[in-house]
C-alpha cells in the first residue's frame, strides 16, 4: 500500500480533486462553513484556469440562481445585448442584458487564492489517479506527483471529483455504481477559441454567434468582442464522427465573413470539450460527489459551465456540511440531497435545453433559415427558449406556424414537438427522487424520454 501524505491523513474532513472553478469554488465554500479541506491539483497553481474559454459570464444564469456575480480585475465589460443569427445571416435575433466579459484566468486564480485564504490547504502539481474504496465507501484518494516521485494516499470521509468532463474519479468507483455513468462524446461539443487583437480600437463592439450547420456541424459560431482591441472567435461543434478542424473552419469560413477582423492577429488559441447535456443521472456515491464538467453541470445550448458550477458548490458544500455532522461516514443517502436539489432546480433547465438543442441539431440549415425568418419564433421567444428552456408558443403562433410553413410539414411538426419535449424533460427533472430507492425508475423513464427525442440521426 502506498505512503500516506506528511501523516495528515486524518485532518481533512473533504479533499476536492481539481481547482478550478467547480473545484476552488467547492474548496472555498467547505472551509467558510469550517470544514478542513485539501485541494489536489494536477497543475501548478500558477497556471490553474489557463484553459480555453468563450470569456463570458452569464448574466440569467448567474440571476437564475441567486448567484452574486463575482466581482474583480477580471470583469473586463458588462456586455449589454449578444445576437444570435440564423445561418444565412439574414435574420438576426436580439438578446437584453446577455452578460459580462470576463478574463477566464483571472477569475480562476482569483477563486483559487479565495480558496487559500479561507484555509484551503492545497498540493498542486499532484494528480488524482483514483479513489480509495473500503468497505463500500470512498475514503481518500490515491495521487501521484506529476513531475515524478512516488504515488502516495490522502483521506477524508468525503471526495469530491472536480476534474472536468473526464471525471477521473467517479469513473473509476466500483461499475455498479450508478454514479460511472458514461457519457457518450455525441453528447459533448468540441469547441475551439481564437483571442485575435485588433490594430484599431472599435467603439461599436460585437457579440453575437449564428448557427450554421454546414460551417458547424450541429452547432455555431461566435464573435465577441471582450474588449475595444481584444477579440473572442470561435466555434462549437457536437463531437461526432466525421466533423471538420475546428481551426480549419475558423480561417477558412468565419473569418473571411467579417471584414473588419481581417488585419487582427492571433494571440492565443485553444480547444475543449464541453459536456453539453443534462446532469449526470446521479452525481453521488458513498463518500464521494462530483461536480462541475464532472457531474455535466453546463447549460446545453450556450455551454455555460461557470455559474452551474458555482451554483453546485454552495448545495454541495451545505450537503456536505449537514451529513458530516451526524457522520464520519456519509452514505450516497446522506449525500443525495445534493442531487435532490441540483436536479430539481438548475437541472430542470439544462434538460430542457438538452431538448432544445437536439430538435435544433434535427434541422437543416434551410429549415433554420425558415424557422428563423418567418417571424412565428419572435426574438424573446428564441432567447428565451436558448437561455432558459421554456418555448412558450401559443394556440395561435402554432396556427400561423401551420399557414406560414405550408409545405414544410416536417418544420410545423418539429416546432410543435420541440415545445412538448422541452416540458416533458423539464417535468421529468421535477420530478427526481428525493432519495436514491427511486433511481432506477427515474432513470429508465429518462433513458426513454431522450432515447426518443429528435437527433440529427433521425
Ligand atoms: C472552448 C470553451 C469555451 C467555454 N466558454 C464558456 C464561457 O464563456 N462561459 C461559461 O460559463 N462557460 C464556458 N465554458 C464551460 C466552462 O469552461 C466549464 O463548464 C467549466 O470550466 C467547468 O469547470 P470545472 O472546474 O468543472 O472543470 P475544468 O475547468 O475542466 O477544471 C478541472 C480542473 O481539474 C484539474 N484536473 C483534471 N484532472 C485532474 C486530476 N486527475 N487530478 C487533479 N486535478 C485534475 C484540471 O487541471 C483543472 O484545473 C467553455 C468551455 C470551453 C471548452
Amino acid at each position: 500500500m502506498c505512503p500516506r501524505w506528511g501523516g495528515l491523513d486524518d485532518s481533512f474532513d473533504v479533499i476536492v480533486a481539481g481547482g478550478n472553478v467547480a473545484g476552488a469554488s467547492t474548496a472555498f465554500d467547505l472551509a467558510s462553513k469550517g470544514l478542513r479541506v485539501l485541494l489536489v491539483e494536477r497543475r501548478s497553481q500558477a497556471r490553474i484556469g489557463s484553459r480555453s474559454c468563450g470569456d463570458g459570464i452569464e448574466r440569467y444564469q448567474f440571476e437564475k440562481l441567486g448567484l452574486p456575480i463575482p466581482r474583480g480585475e477580471f470583469i473586463l465589460r458588462e456586455v449589454e445585448h449578444a445576437y444570435l443569427n440564423s445561418p444565412d445571416r439574414k435574420v438576426r435575433l436580439r438578446g437584453e442584458t446577455a452578460g459580462i466579459a470576463i478574463d477566464r484566468f483571472g477569475l480562476n486564480q482569483y477563486l483559487v487564492r479565495r480558496a487559500l485564504d479561507a484555509g484551503v490547504q492545497m498540493i498542486d502539481r499532484t494528480e488524482a489517479i483514483g479513489p480509495m474504496v473500503e468497505e463500500g465507501y470512498v475514503v481518500g484518494v490515491h495521487c501521484r506527483p506529476t513531475r515524478g516521485g512516488d504515488t502516495f494516499r490522502v483521506l477524508a470521509p468525503v471526495t469530491v471529483d472536480a476534474t472536468g468532463w473526464r471525471a477521473r474519479l467517479r469513473q473509476a468507483v466500483p461499475a455498479d455504481w450508478p454514479m460511472t455513468e458514461v457519457v457518450p462524446h455525441s453528447e459533448m461539443a468540441l469547441a475551439y477559441r481564437e483571442e485575435r487583437r485588433r490594430p484599431e480600437p472599435v467603439e461599436d463592439l460585437l457579440v453575437e454567434a449564428t448557427f450554421d450547420f454546414e460551417i458547424a456541424p450541429q452547432g455555431l459560431y461566435w464573435v465577441a468582442d471582450r474588449t475595444e482591441t481584444l477579440v473572442n472567435v470561435g466555434i462549437g461543434m457536437q463531437w461526432v464522427p466525421g466533423i471538420p478542424n475546428p481551426r480549419t473552419q475558423i480561417h477558412k469560413e468565419v473569418l473571411p465573413k467579417y471584414p473588419g477582423l481581417a488585419n487582427t492577429t492571433e494571440i492565443r488559441s485553444g480547444a475543449g470539450v464541453i459536456p453539453n447535456r443534462r446532469p449526470i443521472d446521479c452525481p453521488v456515491g458513498p463518500g464521494i460527489v462530483a461536480i462541475g464538467d464532472a457531474a455535466c453541470q453546463v447549460q446545453p445550448m450556450t455551454g455555460s459551465g461557470i455559474g452551474a458550477s458555482m451554483y453546485a458548490a454552495g448545495l454541495l458544500s451545505e450537503v456536505v456540511t449537514v451529513a458530516l455532522e451526524t457522520t464520519k461516514t456519509p452514505t450516497m443517502e446522506d449525500l443525495f440531497p445534493y442531487a435532490h436539489r441540483y436536479h430539481t432546480s438548475y437541472g430542470t433547465d439544462q434538460a430542457a435545453n438538452q431538448m432544445l438543442r437536439m430538435s435544433l441539431q434535427a434541422l437543416t440549415n434551410a429549415q433554420l433559415n425558415r424557422l428563423m425568418g418567418s417571424g412565428i419564433v419572435s426574438e424573446e421567444d428564441m432567447v428565451s427558449a436558448a437561455r432558459k428552456g421554456r418555448l412558450d408558443l401559443s394556440f395561435g403562433k402554432k396556427l400561423k406556424a401551420a399557414t406560414k410553413l405550408l409545405g414544410e410539414p416536417r418544420l410545423v411538426r418539429a416546432l410543435n414537438r420541440m415545445q412538448s419535449d422541452m416540458e416533458s424533460a423539464r417535468d421529468l427533472y421535477t420530478r427526481y427522487p428525493e432519495d436514491p430507492s427511486g433511481l432506477t425508475s427515474w432513470r429508465k423513464e429518462a433513458k426513454e424520454l431522450f432515447d426518443r427525442a429528435p437527433s440529427a440521426r433521425s
